[in-house]
């Protein structure tokens, strides 16, 4: 107590600033928000969900849903402190399958913001809409079956609050989190977001492995689903699902670690343990592994209700989930290393790349496309080997055919054209990119900039010897652009010189054709069977038997 402060009598606080101060335990930024509107609407069943926000957050985010709603008589309860449709008693905690139960996420939200709930619940003809204006007025709107929430000026009536916002780009990137935590737990869930109007995220609901690799592309990056091996595992009542990074891979921080126990992220020191010390060994000090894994078992065996961001959970058998999750994860590490798979390349068997494609039956493309002669038996692709090479069958002849060279060639081809008639397209990145140059490359950028323009890299300046990359030409999609710009710099100031030298760099890098698509690859090869030959090779009798041969010196 301060020591002049006069005696103040108890009073019970009001509503609205208990409000406030329980909003301080949970809402601490736009993104904490964000996470628990979708977390409302994946509870309502929505099957999509839609994002809407400007400035980062601040000054809106709207959240809609095709959930099952909120009836018109609960409307006014959803916004009341300790109002849950989710618990009813306190054993329901025990089970748990909601992601929310507190009841106080949008009490907390209302009391810090200027908001609007618009519902029509499932089975009503009519809907309506409640706002911090009036909130005891309910009026008609107009609204599918589902929910929106928009959230207006986060903390405009409590200054203190706002002041601890960072940038604009900063709550967007943390928006951008809770955005991807979310789309990586929900595949079954359609996501698009935008942000001051502009398309952000576009993910539509998959329902197979392909679509979820995809999806985890998209998220995590090319590169790490290359390097990804994928994981299902089940032991008694415990399963744990998704994609690990293998040895090769590793990052300098952990920002590609995204842990789910039955669909709920959280970051746990049991769980990041046992991770640890299945890499142990593996990974250089001070590198992270990257994964997306989810953990399924059975609810009451886990408590969630130890922290109001409900991130933390307490095991009731930490020890055997520990050690499931660390020997799950070592002996796939140990497999994969035992495969030789060295360089990154391949963890896909030929058979599951078979099934990728047995679901519209073998692509088939006809003689007459394929080869000039029109005799020749039609030409039939078999399967995608190490995410790279078509193995192809024409008759009794098998080639082998390196789609990342044709997709190369097709995307250098393309974007040299539309060089040549000034129509290159560009690509806003996400977030703009900062590059540092070193004093030669400084110099190098005041020669070049011209020709990267024209090739499609938007840059500008944020100081001396730093760039922001703020869009990049559409050919370069999903490529580490960063990675290829020290050598841009360094090529003649033209852009067929730059083409070449993305082409050369691209060469280095190994692409993943599943996740790139090869489809305009079979396109090309229709319209221009006999080109190409440097991309192609038949197995021979002889080149098979070389290859047997160096394989078994291999093994000696
Ligand atoms: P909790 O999620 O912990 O129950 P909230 O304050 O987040 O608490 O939400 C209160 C209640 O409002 C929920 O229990 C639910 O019944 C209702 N609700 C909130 N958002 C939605 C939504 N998008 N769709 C359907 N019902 C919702
Ligand atoms: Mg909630």
């Amino acid at each position: 107590m301060l020591k002049d402060a006069p005696l103040a009598p108890i009073r019970l606080l009001p509503p609205q600033l208990a409000d406030q101060i329980a909003a301080g335990e949970v809402i601490e930024r736009p993104a904490s928000v964000l996470k628990e509107l979708i977390e409302n609407a994946l509870d309502a069943g929505a099957t999509r969900i839609d994002i809407d926000l400007q400035k980062g957050g601040v000054e809106l985010i709207r959240v809609s849903d095709d959930g099952h709603g909120i009836p018109a008589d609960e409307m006014t309860l959803a916004i009341s402190r300790h109002a849950t449709s989710k618990i009813a008693m306190l054993d329901d905690l025990l089970r748990l399958h909601s992601l929310g139960f507190r009841g106080e996420a949008l009490a907390s939200i209302c009391s810090v913001s200027q908001w609007e709930i618009a519902s029509r619940a499932d089975g009503r003809d009519e809907a309506f809409r409640l706002t911090g204006q009036m909130p005891d007025r309910l009026l008609a709107a107009n609204h599918a079956r589902g929910t929106t929430v928009s959230i207006h000026e986060l903390f405009g009536n409590t200054p203190a609050r706002r002041k601890f916002l960072r940038t604009e780009r900063t709550e967007l990137r943390y928006c951008d989190d809770v955005i991807r935590r979310m789309a990586l737990a929900r595949f079954d869930v359609g996501f698009y977001a935008r942000h001051n109007g502009r398309f952000v995220h576009r993910l539509p609901v998959v329902h197979d492995d392909i679509g979820r690799t995809r999806r985890v592309a998209k998220l995590c990056g090319e590169a790490f689903i290359h390097a990804a091996l994928a994981l299902d595992v089940a032991h008694k009542d415990l399963r744990l699902h998704g994609w690990i990074s293998n040895a090769q891979y590793s990052r300098q921080q952990t920002d590609l670690q995204f842990f789910y126990i039955n669909g709920r992220i959280i970051r746990d020191r049991v769980i990041n343990h046992a991770i640890r010390l299945a890499y142990q060994a593996l990974l250089p000090t001070g590198r992270h592994a990257a994964y997306v894994l989810n953990l399924e078992l059975d609810p009451a065996r886990v408590d969630v209700n130890v922290h109001p961001t409900k991130h933390e959970v307490r095991f009731r058998e930490a020890r055997y989930i520990h050690d499931f999750i660390s020997r799950s994860l070592r002996s796939a590490l140990q497999q994969n290393a035992a495969t030789g798979e060295t360089d990154g390349t391949p963890n896909w068997s030929i058979a599951e790349t078979q099934g990728m494609y047995s679901q519209s039956g073998p692509t088939t493309y006809t003689a007459g496309q394929m080869r000039s002669d029109d005799t020749a038996p039609a030409a039939e692709v078999l399967a995608l080997l190490w995410h790279r090479y078509l193995l192809v069958r024409t008759g009794v002849r098998l080639i082998l055919i390196d789609a990342q060279c044709l997709h190369i060639e097709l995307l250098c081809r393309d974007w040299q054209g539309a060089c040549a008639s000034e129509s290159v397209k560009s690509q806003p990145v996400l977030i703009p990119q900062a590059i540092n140059l070193s004093p030669q490359e400084q110099k190098q950028f005041e020669q070049n900039e011209n020709a990267l323009v024209q090739c499609g890299f938007e840059l500008t300046r944020s100081g001396p010897a730093a760039l922001l990359l703020r869009a990049v030409p559409v050919y370069l999609r999903g490529l580490d652009v960063p990675a290829l710009f020290p050598a841009l710099l360094d090529c003649e100031p033209a852009t067929t010189a730059m083409i070449e030298c993305a082409r050369a760099q691209l060469e280095r890098q190994s692409l993943d054709m599943q996740t790139l698509g090869i489809e305009p690859i079979l396109r090309l090869l229709a319209r221009e069977p006999d080109s190409f030959t440097h991309c192609r090779r038949e197995l021979t009798e002889e080149v098979l038997r070389d290859w047997l041969n160096t394989c078994s010196h291999d093994d000696a």
